[in-house]
Protein backbone atom coordinates (compact mmCIF):
# COMPACT_ATOMS: atom_id res chain seq x y z
CA UNK A 1 0.00 0.00 0.00
CA UNK A 2 1.43 2.97 -0.92
CA UNK A 3 -0.38 6.19 1.12
CA UNK A 4 -0.35 9.95 1.64
CA UNK A 5 -1.12 11.17 5.11
CA UNK A 6 -2.63 14.53 5.20
CA UNK A 7 -4.02 16.90 7.66
CA UNK A 8 -3.61 20.06 9.76
CA UNK A 9 -0.60 20.79 11.83
CA UNK A 10 -1.26 18.49 14.94
CA UNK A 11 -4.40 16.80 13.46
CA UNK A 12 -2.62 13.46 14.35
CA UNK A 13 -0.49 12.21 10.87
CA UNK A 14 2.62 11.02 13.32
CA UNK A 15 0.62 9.19 15.56
CA UNK A 16 -2.20 7.48 12.93
CA UNK A 17 0.95 6.53 10.74
CA UNK A 18 2.55 4.84 13.89
CA UNK A 19 -0.64 2.48 13.73
CA UNK A 20 -0.97 2.08 9.98
CA UNK A 21 2.81 1.54 10.02
CA UNK A 22 2.37 -1.52 12.63
CA UNK A 23 -0.75 -3.07 11.20
CA UNK A 24 0.60 -3.21 7.45
CA UNK A 25 4.30 -3.51 8.33
CA UNK A 26 5.15 -0.26 6.08
CA UNK A 27 7.43 2.35 6.82
CA UNK A 28 6.51 6.12 7.66
CA UNK A 29 8.31 8.88 6.10
CA UNK A 30 7.94 11.81 7.61
CA UNK A 31 9.69 15.46 6.25
CA UNK A 32 9.73 16.69 9.31
CA UNK A 33 11.34 14.51 11.29
CA UNK A 34 14.03 13.84 8.05
CA UNK A 35 14.07 18.00 8.39
CA UNK A 36 14.30 17.78 12.07
CA UNK A 37 17.13 15.31 11.98
CA UNK A 38 19.05 17.36 9.52
CA UNK A 39 18.54 20.50 12.19
CA UNK A 40 19.68 18.75 15.11
CA UNK A 41 23.23 17.38 12.61
CA UNK A 42 24.00 20.90 11.48
CA UNK A 43 24.04 19.92 7.70
CA UNK A 44 23.66 22.32 5.33
CA UNK A 45 20.25 21.23 4.61
CA UNK A 46 19.56 21.86 8.53
CA UNK A 47 20.39 25.30 8.22
CA UNK A 48 18.09 26.11 5.40
CA UNK A 49 15.35 24.30 6.51
CA UNK A 50 15.71 25.78 10.39
CA UNK A 51 14.82 29.69 9.09
CA UNK A 52 11.43 28.42 7.40
CA UNK A 53 10.15 25.57 10.17
CA UNK A 54 10.81 28.84 12.97
CA UNK A 55 8.61 30.53 11.06
CA UNK A 56 5.85 28.33 10.32
CA UNK A 57 6.49 27.99 6.61
CA UNK A 58 6.82 25.27 4.22
CA UNK A 59 10.40 24.85 3.22
CA UNK A 60 11.03 25.30 -0.25
CA UNK A 61 9.61 22.85 -2.89
CA UNK A 62 12.78 21.99 -4.71
CA UNK A 63 14.48 20.76 -1.16
CA UNK A 64 11.88 18.58 0.31
CA UNK A 65 11.11 16.52 -3.11
CA UNK A 66 14.84 16.28 -3.47
CA UNK A 67 14.84 13.97 0.05
CA UNK A 68 11.47 12.64 -0.97
CA UNK A 69 12.79 11.57 -4.26
CA UNK A 70 15.78 9.64 -2.82
CA UNK A 71 13.22 7.82 -0.15
CA UNK A 72 10.94 6.50 -3.09
CA UNK A 73 14.10 4.65 -4.57
CA UNK A 74 15.29 2.88 -1.92
CA UNK A 75 14.71 -0.41 -1.12
CA UNK A 76 12.75 0.36 2.32
CA UNK A 77 9.63 2.16 0.27
CA UNK A 78 9.39 -1.04 -2.23
CA UNK A 79 6.55 -2.94 -0.15
CA UNK A 80 4.61 0.52 -0.22
CA UNK A 81 5.30 3.30 2.13
CA UNK A 82 3.16 6.12 3.86
CA UNK A 83 4.04 9.65 3.52
CA UNK A 84 3.65 11.81 6.80
CA UNK A 85 3.80 15.49 5.60
CA UNK A 86 4.14 15.26 1.70
CA UNK A 87 3.34 16.91 -0.33
CA UNK A 88 2.07 19.68 0.91
CA UNK A 89 1.72 21.78 -1.61
CA UNK A 90 0.16 21.28 -5.46
CA UNK A 91 4.19 21.37 -6.99
CA UNK A 92 4.78 18.93 -4.32
CA UNK A 93 2.18 16.72 -5.89
CA UNK A 94 3.10 17.51 -9.25
CA UNK A 95 6.34 16.10 -8.85
CA UNK A 96 5.24 13.47 -7.04
CA UNK A 97 3.21 12.52 -10.20
CA UNK A 98 6.18 12.98 -12.36
CA UNK A 99 7.72 10.27 -10.59
CA UNK A 100 5.42 7.75 -11.32
CA UNK A 101 5.20 6.45 -8.14
CA UNK A 102 1.17 5.25 -7.89
CA UNK A 103 -1.21 6.13 -4.92
CA UNK A 104 -3.78 3.95 -3.24
CA UNK A 105 -4.84 6.40 -0.91
CA UNK A 106 -4.76 9.91 0.15
CA UNK A 107 -6.18 9.97 4.35
CA UNK A 108 -7.31 13.53 5.50
CA UNK A 109 -7.32 13.58 8.86
CA UNK A 110 -9.90 16.60 9.53
CA UNK A 111 -9.34 18.38 12.97
CA UNK A 112 -11.23 22.24 13.06
CA UNK A 113 -8.31 24.67 14.35
CA UNK A 114 -9.18 25.61 17.75
CA UNK A 115 -8.57 21.60 18.87
CA UNK A 116 -5.30 22.03 17.55
CA UNK A 117 -4.14 24.72 19.17
CA UNK A 118 -5.29 22.78 23.08
CA UNK A 119 -3.46 19.75 21.26
CA UNK A 120 0.18 21.62 20.43
CA UNK A 121 0.52 22.80 23.67
CA UNK A 122 0.67 19.29 25.27
CA UNK A 123 2.86 17.79 22.89
CA UNK A 124 5.56 16.16 23.24
CA UNK A 125 8.05 14.23 21.20
CA UNK A 126 10.81 11.90 21.01
CA UNK A 127 14.11 12.10 18.48
CA UNK A 128 13.11 8.32 17.10
CA UNK A 129 9.33 9.49 16.21
CA UNK A 130 7.29 9.21 18.88
CA UNK A 131 4.60 11.65 19.34
CA UNK A 132 3.25 12.08 23.33
CA UNK A 133 0.74 14.51 24.61
CA UNK A 134 0.88 15.30 28.18
CA UNK A 135 -3.04 14.57 28.52
CA UNK A 136 -4.48 12.28 25.36
CA UNK A 137 -1.46 9.93 25.18
CA UNK A 138 1.23 10.32 28.06
CA UNK A 139 4.42 8.66 28.18
CA UNK A 140 4.62 5.42 30.82
CA UNK A 141 7.62 7.83 32.66
CA UNK A 142 7.06 11.41 32.40
CA UNK A 143 9.64 12.94 29.83
CA UNK A 144 11.03 9.63 28.65
CA UNK A 145 10.30 7.37 25.61
CA UNK A 146 8.30 4.40 25.91
CA UNK A 147 9.86 3.27 23.05
CA UNK A 148 13.95 4.41 23.01
CA UNK A 149 14.33 5.32 26.79
CA UNK A 150 15.45 9.02 24.92
CA UNK A 151 14.34 12.11 26.66
CA UNK A 152 10.81 14.02 25.20
CA UNK A 153 11.32 17.57 24.06
CA UNK A 154 8.91 20.07 23.60
CA UNK A 155 8.64 21.09 19.64
CA UNK A 156 10.17 24.75 19.17
CA UNK A 157 7.57 25.56 16.60
CA UNK A 158 4.85 23.93 18.40
CA UNK A 159 4.90 27.89 20.62
CA UNK A 160 1.09 29.31 19.96
CA UNK A 161 1.93 31.47 17.48
CA UNK A 162 4.01 29.27 15.77
CA UNK A 163 0.88 26.95 15.77
CA UNK A 164 -1.22 30.25 14.25
CA UNK A 165 0.66 30.76 11.25
CA UNK A 166 1.29 26.60 10.72
CA UNK A 167 -2.37 26.80 10.37
CA UNK A 168 -2.33 29.63 8.37
CA UNK A 169 0.26 27.76 5.74
CA UNK A 170 -1.95 24.76 6.04
CA UNK A 171 -5.14 26.20 5.07
CA UNK A 172 -3.18 28.53 1.76
CA UNK A 173 -1.09 25.74 0.71
CA UNK A 174 -1.79 22.48 1.55
CA UNK A 175 -5.68 22.07 1.66
CA UNK A 176 -6.10 22.66 -1.90
CA UNK A 177 -4.71 19.59 -2.77
CA UNK A 178 -7.55 17.77 -1.20
CA UNK A 179 -9.94 18.78 -4.34
CA UNK A 180 -6.82 17.92 -6.49
CA UNK A 181 -6.58 14.33 -5.06
CA UNK A 182 -10.47 14.32 -5.16
CA UNK A 183 -10.66 15.19 -8.37
CA UNK A 184 -8.11 11.62 -8.72
CA UNK A 185 -10.59 9.83 -6.86
CA UNK A 186 -7.60 9.31 -3.75
CA UNK A 187 -9.14 11.66 -1.05
CA UNK A 188 -10.62 9.45 2.10
CA UNK A 189 -11.64 11.94 4.62
CA UNK A 190 -11.39 11.05 8.09
CA UNK A 191 -12.72 12.82 11.67
CA UNK A 192 -9.88 13.21 13.79
CA UNK A 193 -11.77 15.36 16.54
CA UNK A 194 -12.66 12.10 18.81
CA UNK A 195 -10.33 10.16 21.07
CA UNK A 196 -7.10 8.58 19.70
CA UNK A 197 -8.17 5.11 19.24
CA UNK A 198 -11.69 5.74 17.86
CA UNK A 199 -9.97 7.31 14.99
CA UNK A 200 -7.43 4.40 14.38
CA UNK A 201 -10.59 2.70 13.86
CA UNK A 202 -11.94 5.27 11.71
CA UNK A 203 -8.60 5.35 10.08
CA UNK A 204 -8.30 1.42 9.54
CA UNK A 205 -12.21 1.58 8.36
CA UNK A 206 -10.91 3.48 5.75
CA UNK A 207 -8.14 2.06 4.87
CA UNK A 208 -10.01 -1.72 4.50
CA UNK A 209 -12.08 -0.14 1.57
CA UNK A 210 -9.82 0.38 -0.64
CA UNK A 211 -8.64 -1.65 -3.48
CA UNK A 212 -4.82 -2.24 -4.23
P1 LIG B 1 0.79 15.66 13.44
O1 LIG B 1 1.80 14.60 13.08
O2 LIG B 1 -0.38 15.69 12.52
O3 LIG B 1 1.41 17.01 13.62
P2 LIG B 1 0.63 14.30 16.06
O4 LIG B 1 0.30 12.90 15.72
O5 LIG B 1 2.02 14.59 16.49
O6 LIG B 1 0.19 15.29 14.86
O7 LIG B 1 -0.41 14.80 17.18
C1 LIG B 1 -0.33 16.10 17.75
C2 LIG B 1 -0.52 16.02 19.27
O8 LIG B 1 -1.88 15.67 19.57
C3 LIG B 1 0.32 14.97 19.96
O9 LIG B 1 0.62 15.43 21.24
C4 LIG B 1 -0.59 13.73 20.03
O10 LIG B 1 -0.28 12.88 21.11
C5 LIG B 1 -1.96 14.38 20.21
N1 LIG B 1 -3.05 13.67 19.53
C6 LIG B 1 -3.02 13.04 18.32
N2 LIG B 1 -4.23 12.55 18.00
C7 LIG B 1 -5.07 12.89 19.01
C8 LIG B 1 -6.47 12.66 19.28
N3 LIG B 1 -7.25 12.00 18.43
N4 LIG B 1 -6.96 13.17 20.44
C9 LIG B 1 -6.18 13.85 21.30
N5 LIG B 1 -4.88 14.09 21.11
C10 LIG B 1 -4.31 13.61 19.99
P1 LIG C 1 3.17 19.10 11.55
O1 LIG C 1 2.48 18.05 10.80
O2 LIG C 1 2.92 19.05 13.00
O3 LIG C 1 2.95 20.46 10.97
P2 LIG C 1 5.74 18.25 10.46
O4 LIG C 1 6.71 17.58 11.35
O5 LIG C 1 5.09 17.47 9.40
O6 LIG C 1 4.72 18.95 11.44
O7 LIG C 1 6.44 19.52 9.76
C1 LIG C 1 7.13 20.49 10.51
C2 LIG C 1 7.61 21.60 9.59
O8 LIG C 1 8.55 21.07 8.63
C3 LIG C 1 6.53 22.27 8.75
O9 LIG C 1 5.89 23.32 9.43
C4 LIG C 1 7.35 22.78 7.55
O10 LIG C 1 8.05 23.97 7.88
C5 LIG C 1 8.38 21.67 7.37
N1 LIG C 1 7.91 20.66 6.40
C6 LIG C 1 7.57 19.37 6.66
N2 LIG C 1 7.16 18.74 5.55
C7 LIG C 1 7.23 19.65 4.54
C8 LIG C 1 6.92 19.63 3.15
N3 LIG C 1 6.43 18.53 2.55
N4 LIG C 1 7.11 20.77 2.44
C9 LIG C 1 7.59 21.88 3.01
N5 LIG C 1 7.90 21.97 4.31
C10 LIG C 1 7.73 20.88 5.08
ZN1 LIG D 1 11.90 7.46 21.35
Amino acid sequence: MNLILMGAPGAGKGTQSEKISEKWGIPAISTGEILRAAIKEGTALGREAKTYIDDGKLVPDETVIGIVKEYLASSVCQNGFILDGFPRSIPQAEALDTLGVKIDAVLSIEVADETIVERMSGRRVCACGASYHLLFNPSKVEGICDKCGAKTTVRADDAPETVTKRLATYHEQTEPLKAYYAKKGLLLEVKGQDEITETTRLVFDALGSISL
